[in-house]
């Protein structure tokens, strides 16, 4: 049997439609999972059912995390934001982060919730409040293509998976992680400082990336992003249920 990874979504405007890019599952059957959608829910019995049901949890890419969850108003800048999908994800996040080893993946918007979670805030806008000129973080080709180089830390989870020191990334994100919280350690920056992926210390696999892997893992000259995938999944042998 394949592992079970949910895999949150979007939520439209008027919360009436899911959604979610194919290439999220497509990368994680590729790398040998069975993905679930997780349709929102403020049941804290389901969430809990949710978290004991899946081997692992994907938060998937989308659009702005409510700055009022990291305690700060609005800003122009802000983008679109579903209260909705951000009650659900935090909480969803924490059930799945109380069970221990359940390993988890964000991506992107992921990345910050996952942040979020655990205690940390973001930049609402890089333009408007990173400190210092940043790069094109909303590239303006298609996400198959790597726009931006991230230096990987060394003796980093994502080191050993990547195996290198530097790798491109396609970017398309106007927020960014601003203070991690404690245990929660940068793995990844951009040339400008911005960080770009980072993990929990004393967890089997708790990991986010800004960059949208899915995207890149069967484009020409991309493959190891494929890697994270395939860590994830294998990851969860760490938690595997008892299934026939
Ligand atoms: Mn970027």
């Amino acid at each position: 049997m394949r592992p079970i990874i949910g895999v949150t979504t979007s939520v439209s405007e008027d919360e009436a439609v899911l959604q979610l890019n194919c290439t999220y599952t497509d990368a994680l059957i590729a790398a040998g999972a069975a993905p679930i959608l997780l349709p929102p829910t403020d049941s804290p019995t389901l969430i809990a059912q949710y978290a004991g049901m899946i081997d692992g949890l994907l938060l998937s890419g989308g659009g702005d995390v409510d700055p009022q969850l990291f305690g700060e108003t609005q800003h122009w800048e802000i983008g679109a934001i579903s209260p909705v999908r951000d009650a659900f994800e935090l909480a969803l996040c924490q059930a799945v982060l109380d069970k221990g080893t359940v390993p988890i993946l964000g991506i992107c918007r992921g990345l910050q919730v996952l942040n979020v979670a655990l205690g940390g805030d973001l930049y609402q806008d890089l333009k408007a409040d990173f400190p210092g000129k940043t790069l094109a973080h909303q590239q303006k080709q298609r996400s198959c293509h790597p726009s931006h180089p991230v230096s990987i830390a060394p003796n980093t989870m994502l080191h050993s998976i990547l195996g290198q020191m530097e790798v491109m990334v396609n970017s398309h994100h106007h927020q960014a992680i601003r203070r991690l919280p404690e245990g929660f350690i940068s793995t990844a920056s951009a040339p400008d400082g911005v960080t770009e992926a980072a993990e929990l210390l004393h967890h089997p696999f708790c990991m986010g990336v800004q960059w949208h892997p899915e995207r890149l893992w069967d484009q020409c000259g991309c493959a190891l992003h494929k890697r994270i995938f395939s860590a994830f999944v294998d990851a969860t042998s760490l938690c595997k249920k008892d299934r026939l």
